[in-house]
């Protein structure tokens, strides 16, 4: 077995785990993949009982081929072991009538994203010193909300490190704005962007693709890098959840091992369903992967039809981080599923690039539909269930977990299959107060700030704002910069020289 990575393009073959979680993205433009997910074989009966940090190791064991097991336990005791998650568990399964509710947002910013941004930076500074390099690393990062906070979250005061996030300054909610211009760290650093969150990625992109200033930066000794989720450094960390939850599922009495779970997962960039496929391909027995899309169902669409088409309107909707067209992890469900043939890939990445869509034949969208359902919600569908969980349960979910569970009543009417299911929770309700509120309550009071929903939600259901979210309004904000999107690259320099100087 050749347990090395290698790129979905076919431009780059044994690659080590470290050289992946430090470039990111391919050279040819792919995804890193392990060449060999199918050798993997998972003991659950050995990990059955066995509590979160001990599942993440045996997972990590098996991925990262070039860490030790030394190198492999500090990274998971410094993310998941270290009181950065509220209570004994990163995560908590709960049933509520007879659904389970995975809740994966007890980390330091309430969203999901923690799962892996609070183990990418121990991946990365263990992944410098395997590779021996001796730079500083400079990570940036364009966010539409919550991946900025995670990562100022995960990176700050990591040694090596520095950290940039680029927002658009008038396209993130007062809470998630608030929460990034409070961050803490001498390395870390938050700036505002004039314009929309299209304008600031491409200006993130511009400044990776601009080889002049790759050179001027690498004589400062300072090396760019992103905490962008096609980094297998944030796709694994999710894969650890899907074995977790499916043990908890055995020792809660719900199932037998080896008897099948369905996941529902709230989607839009395909990385968290693909870690679930992945758990499926290393024993998790998995039936369903139910793949959840709000009014931007691109996804929904593709496992229909087999066409991938981004032509389309683009929807603001109340849950911002499903509202995406380029779900760019499909890229390596798609490769797996084209027989690992990297020219049938690019051949589809080029026609995305070039004409906006392609189609996969009709043998490869049968295979993927054996794994794989795929449904909608719009905004209506997604408020009324919202507030039918909290009126019929007392349970409050959050307008992406509301998605997923609603595609789920979906897939059950359309199947009537009684797997038992998980569904995925991405972020914590508190995150997404006003419209959780508005969903159950109607239209927020006048006079209620963004902060004050917070307060009122808590008060008229009974349950708590989570810590990292209480008193945010009362702190001080540490940043400041505002830039135009052709100052960005100045604003990276400047950066860059500061620290490298100290
Ligand atoms: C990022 C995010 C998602 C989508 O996850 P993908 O891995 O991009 O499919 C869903 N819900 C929340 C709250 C998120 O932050």
């Amino acid at each position: 077995m050749n347990k090395k990575y290698l790129s979905t393009r076919g431009g780059q073959h044994d690659i080590n785990a470290s050289e992946g979680i430090i470039s990111g993205l391919a050279a040819d433009g792919g995804l890193f993949v392990p060449e060999f997910l199918d050798d993997i074989h998972l003991d659950l009966t050995a990990l059955t009982g066995a509590d979160y940090t001990t599942v993440a190791k045996a997972v990590f064991s098996e991925f990262l081929n070039d860490f030790s097991e030394e190198q492999i336990d500090a990274c998971v005791t410094a993310a998941y072991g270290s009181g950065k998650f509220d209570g004994d568990c990163p995560v908590a399964l709960k049933k509520i009538d007879d659904r389970h509710f995975l809740e994966l947002y007890h980390g330091p910013t309430c969203a999901f994203k923690d799962m892996a941004l609070t183990i990418l930076p121990h991946l990365m500074t263990t992944s410098l010193a395997i590779q021996d390099i001796h730079k500083r690393i400079l990570i940036l990062t364009a966010t539409s909300g919550d991946t900025g906070k995670a990562a100022l979250s995960g990176f700050a005061n990591v040694d090596g490190i520095d950290i940039i996030v680029f927002y658009p300054k008038d396209g993130v909610s007062v809470v998630q704005e608030k929460q990034m211009l409070t961050q803490e760290g001498d390395n870390t650093r938050v700036v505002g962007v004039v314009g929309n969150f299209d304008d600031t990625q491409n200006g993130v992109k511009q400044i990776f693709s601009d080889r002049d200033f790759e050179k001027q930066l690498a004589d400062k000794n300072v090396l760019l890098s992103s905490a962008n989720s096609i980094n297998i450094g944030r796709l694994l960390p999710q894969v650890v959840y899907y074995v977790f939850s499916y043990l908890k599922m055995v020792e809660n009495g719900e199932i037998s091992l080896n008897d099948p779970v369905n996941f529902v997962v709230p989607t839009g960039n395909f990385g968290n369903i693909l870690a679930g496929y992945y758990a499926s391909k290393i024993g998790v027995p998995v039936g369903k992967l139910i793949c959840a899309s709000n009014a931007n169902h691109i996804l929904t669409d593709f496992f229909k039809t087999g066409e991938y088409d981004r032509n389309r309107d683009f929807y603001k909707t109340i849950s911002p981080s499903m509202d995406i067209l380029i779900s760019s992890n499909l890229e390596r469900l798609l490769y797996d599923l084209a027989d690992r043939a990297p020219e049938t890939v690019t051949q589809w990445m080029d026609a995305l690039t070039a004409a906006g869509a392609y189609i996969v034949k009709a043998d490869l969208k049968a295979k993927a539909a054996k794994g794989f359902w795929a449904g909608y919600a719009g905004e209506d569908e997604t408020k009324a269930a919202i507030k039918s969980m909290f009126d019929e349960n007392g349970y409050l979910i959050d307008p992406h977990t509301a998605v997923a569970s609603r595609v789920y009543d979906d897939y059950l009417e359309a199947t009537g299959d009684g797997t038992p299911a998980v569904i995925l929770s991405t972020a914590s309700p508190y995150k997404f107060a006003s419209s959780v509120y508005e969903a159950i309550f109607g239209a927020v009071p006048e006079g209620i700030d963004a902060f004050g929903v917070l307060d009122l939600l808590a008060e008229k259901t009974g349950t708590a704002i989570p810590n990292p979210l209480k008193g945010l309004k009362d702190k001080p904000d540490l940043h400041h910069l505002v830039c135009e999107k052709d100052e960005m690259q100045g604003v990276v320099a400047a950066f860059a020289g500061e620290r490298n100087a100290l």
